[in-house]
């Protein structure tokens, strides 16, 4: 970024200043991801949005390095307290928040002091690997699903909605909250897909519109902010956790993404199987040949893994069929006559405690290297593979997923197409986060882990 940026950023921002004014912001907040998940935020008055939006505000190396906790995994060297990173947010992407009356909010990229982008910026890593695919010619449409549980006021996870799963009295009791929630959405121009209770107790979804994925992640960090800020206003608390309760249902965080070209989706009329292009196939490919080293960047807490087990359509096989919510990769083609349109493909193995940008970046770093190597996708699977039994799973190459983050996290570490495009910085960042996570949770039991990761994300 050079002065000439720097003063289009100034002047636009100041261009912004009396509309904002006028909806009645009195202060900007622009936030990252950090490796652990969580979003880190800094926030000015109104009036100081100009020079946020050129020259930004500090932000300390470290938070590469924290864990969801707030302790921070010592990055080598005694490093920590020194360097500084300028964190300026995307003013396309600005906000006034409806449910924080006096606030806009922005996403935010971080640089270093010498205007260079910062190596380790999740956000901007994700912008250079869509630019990467679209020197091909390829665009994606990606979304992720939202899922919650809302609970009473208090440490203990206590529901706040009752009533059988997927059960219209459920909107009975949330019907006010569901009001508002959708309401403060759509004045902040998300377009909501769906609404629905889930399986659990007090556990509800949103399913929004695809996006390019960078936007698609701002969303997922908006549409959660919301949510948070919503359950407030009503009084209850709000945990996106995998596992909220380690004998309940999980929270999932499913991604949706499709390929396309020239405004034509790729995962549909083609020769392969489903309607899959010979792009989209190998694209997908890639990501399930990936997929154990993803799960560090899309499942990337200990508690991640109360989750992903079998019979609990959250995706625990390494595997992929049509419409399968057993299956890590779920085909989606729509109904008859939608394809063109609908046809995408579902990672449903992801949750939550994931940073958005990251497991974006992930996945199209090895959907690109399985374009490249035009890797196969295997036969798909049409049952739940749990039935399948050990044997048939064995002679059909079905694997289970990884069942724990030190095996997700040793996967990441051997994957040289994610060491390659994410470079030593961030993986070394993301490992030491990970190994630091592990650590906490040594001799911990399922209780233990659930009750701690319950509320921070
Ligand atoms: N809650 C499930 C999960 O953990 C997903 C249920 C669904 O398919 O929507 O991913
Ligand atoms: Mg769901």
């Amino acid at each position: 970024m050079d002065l000439a940026d720097r003063d289009r950023r100034l002047s636009r921002a100041e261009s912004l200043l009396p509309g904002l004014a006028d909806r009645g912001v009195v202060a900007v907040a622009t936030s990252f991801v950090d490796n652990s998940g969580i979003s880190r935020v800094k926030s000015v008055p109104l009036d100081r949005l100009p020079s946020l939006a050129a020259w930004g505000v500090g932000f300390s190396t470290s938070f590469d390095y924290f864990r969801f906790d707030d302790w921070v995994a010592a990055p080598p060297g005694g490093t920590a307290p020194v360097g500084d990173q300028r964190i300026i947010p995307d003013l396309d992407r600005l906000v006034v928040l409806a449910a924080q009356p006096g606030w806009a909010w922005a996403p935010g990229e971080r640089y270093a002091q010498t205007g260079e982008p910062y190596e380790l910026d999740s956000r901007l890593l994700l912008t250079r690997l869509v630019d990467e695919l679209a020197t091909r010619r390829i665009s994606v449409l990606s979304s992720i699903e939202i899922e919650w549980v809302v609970s009473e006021e208090g440490e203990e996870y206590v529901p706040a909605t009752t009533g059988p799963a997927y059960g219209l009295t459920r909107l009975t009791n949330a019907s006010d909250y569901g009001r508002d929630l959708l309401s403060a959405l759509a004045q902040q121009g998300v377009t909501v897909e769906q609404f629905h209770p889930e399986y659990a107790d007090g556990q509800l979804e949103v399913s929004v519109a695809p996006e390019s994925p960078v936007h698609a992640a701002d969303t997922s960090v908006l549409v959660r902010q919301t949510v948070r800020a919503i359950g407030r206003r009503h009084g209850l608390r709000t945990s996106f956790s995998p596992k909220v309760d380690a004998a309940g249902v999980g929270n999932g965080g499913h991604v949706h993404l499709s390929l396309g070209r020239d405004e034509r989706n790729l995962m549909a009329g083609g020769s392969g199987r489903f309607g899959l292009t010979d792009e989209a196939t190998a694209f997908a490919g890639g990501i399930l040949e990936h997929l154990p080293a993803l799960l560090a960047l899309g499942a990337p807490s200990v508690v991640s893994y109360l989750r992903l087990v079998p019979q609990h359509w959250a995706g625990a096989y390494a595997c992929w069929g049509l419409e399968n919510r057993e299956a890590a990769l779920r085909m989606v083609t729509g109904s008859r006559g939608s394809e063109d349109w609908a046809a995408n493909l579902e990672v449903k193995c992801f949750d939550l405690h994931a940073n958005p940008y990251l497991t974006f970046a992930g996945l199209l770093a090895v959907g690109t290297a399985g374009l490249d190597a035009g890797t196969a996708l295997p036969e798909p699977v049409d049952v739940d593979p749990a039935s399948l039994g050990e044997e048939a799973l064995a002679s059909r190459g079905i694997e289970r997923l990884p069942r724990t983050l030190r095996e997700a996290t040793d996967a990441f570490v051997d994957d040289t197409v994610l060491g390659t495009t994410f470079g030593e910085g961030l993986t070394g960042a993301i490992r030491a986060v990970r190994e630091s996570e592990l650590e906490l949770f040594d001799d911990a039991e399922p209780d233990q882990i659930a009750a701690a990761s319950r509320w921070a994300h």
